[in-house]
C-alpha cells in the first residue's frame, strides 16, 4: 500500500533521515519506534506531505506522492494525528466530528433536499457514535480546545477516522492518555483495522505496541535498523544498543 524508496532528509547540514526504505501492506498495523531525535516525526511529516524529502520516492496505491501537498495527500486517504493536537477555538467536540464526516465529492451540490436531510442525520449518528466509543459523550458540547490533552488526541483520531482515512499515521497516540482510555484506544484501533484501515503508529509504550502492532520498524539516527515482530524486538542487538546508548 505504501512504499518508500531511499527517503533522505536534511535540515541544512544535519542529516535527519538517510536511505529509509519502508513498506506497509494494506491492513497492517506497523509500529514506528526509535529513541528521541531518531527521525520518527520527520518521517511522518514527509509521508503526510508536511515536509518535502531531500531525496527518494514515496509510492502510495501505485502513485508517486512525494512532494504532493498535505491536502492532496489527505484526499487520497492518508490522514495523520499530531503529538500535540491543534483544536479550532470555536467548535464543540460534536461539531468538529460532524464537519469531519466524509462527504463524497460534490454530494452537497447534487443532493435533493430529502437526501441532504438523510445524509445530515447519518452524519450526526456517526459523529455521536464515535463520541460514545471514545467516551467523549459527556464533553460533546464543550469547546474542543477546552478538553484535556488526552481527550483532544482521541477526538483528533475520531475526526481522522470519520474523514475517511485509509492509512492513518499516528504520532504518539497514548502520550497523555490515561490507562483505561489506552485500552479503549487499542480496541478502537483494532476495530478500525477490521474496517480495512492501515496504521503506522509512533509509540514508546511497549505494552501498547505488543498488543497492537503486527510489525515494528526501528529508526536510529535517521537509519532504519530493524524490521521485525514486536516480540523479537529486544533480541535485536542494534535495537538494544540504540535504546541503551551503547556505541562501538
Ligand atoms: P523523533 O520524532 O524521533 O523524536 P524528529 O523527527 O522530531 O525525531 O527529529 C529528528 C532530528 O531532526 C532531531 O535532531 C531534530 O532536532 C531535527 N529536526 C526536526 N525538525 C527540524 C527542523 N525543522 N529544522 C531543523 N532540525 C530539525
Amino acid at each position: 500500500m505504501l512504499k518508500t524508496e531511499a527517503i533522505a532528509k536534511h535540515f541544512g547540514g544535519l542529516e535527519v533521515l538517510s536511505d529509509v526504505n519502508l513498506s506497509v501492506g494494506a491492513g497492517e498495523i506497523v509500529g514506528l519506534l526509535g529513541p528521541n531525535g531518531s527521525g520518527k516525526t520527520t518521517l511522518l511529516n514527509i509521508l503526510s506531505g508536511f515536509l518535502r524529502p531531500s531525496g527518494g520516492r514515496i509510492h502510495y496505491g501505485g502513485r508517486d506522492i512525494g512532494g504532493m501537498a498535505p491536502e492532496a495527500i489527505a484526499r487520497l486517504g492518508i490522514r495523520r494525528t499530531f503529538q500535540l493536537p491543534r483544536m479550532p477555538e470555536k467548535m464543540s467536540c460534536a461539531e468538529l466530528l460532524l464537519t469531519a464526516v466524509e462527504q463524497p465529492a460534490g454530494a452537497r451540490l447534487l443532493a435533493w433536499p430529502g437526501r441532504a436531510r438523510a445524509e445530515a442525520r447519518d452524519a450526526r449518528k456517526r459523529a455521536f457514535e464515535m463520541l460514545e466509543h471514545l467516551e467523549l459523550t459527556r464533553v460533546a458540547h464543550q469547546p474542543a480546545s477546552g478538553i484535556s490533552g488526552g481527550q483532544q488526541k482521541l477526538l483528533a483520531l475520531g475526526a481522522a477516522i470519520l474523514g475517511g482515512a485509509r492509512l492513518l499515521l499516528l504520532d504518539e497516540p497514548t502520550a497523555g492518555v490515561n490507562p483505561t482510555l489506552r485500552l479503549r484506544l487499542v480496541e478502537t484501533l483494532q476495530d478500525i483495522r477490521r474496517q480495512g484501515v492501515t496504521l503506522v503508529v509512533v509509540e514508546h509504550d511497549m505494552g501498547f505496541i505488543g498488543r497492537l502492532c503486527d510489525r515494528c520498524v526501528v529508526l536510529d539516527r535517521g537509519v532504519l535498523i530493524a524490521d521485525c515482530k514486536p516480540e523479537h524486538l529486544m533480541e535485536n542487538e542494534r535495537v538494544v544498543e540504540a535504546y541503551l546508548g551503547k556505541r562501538e
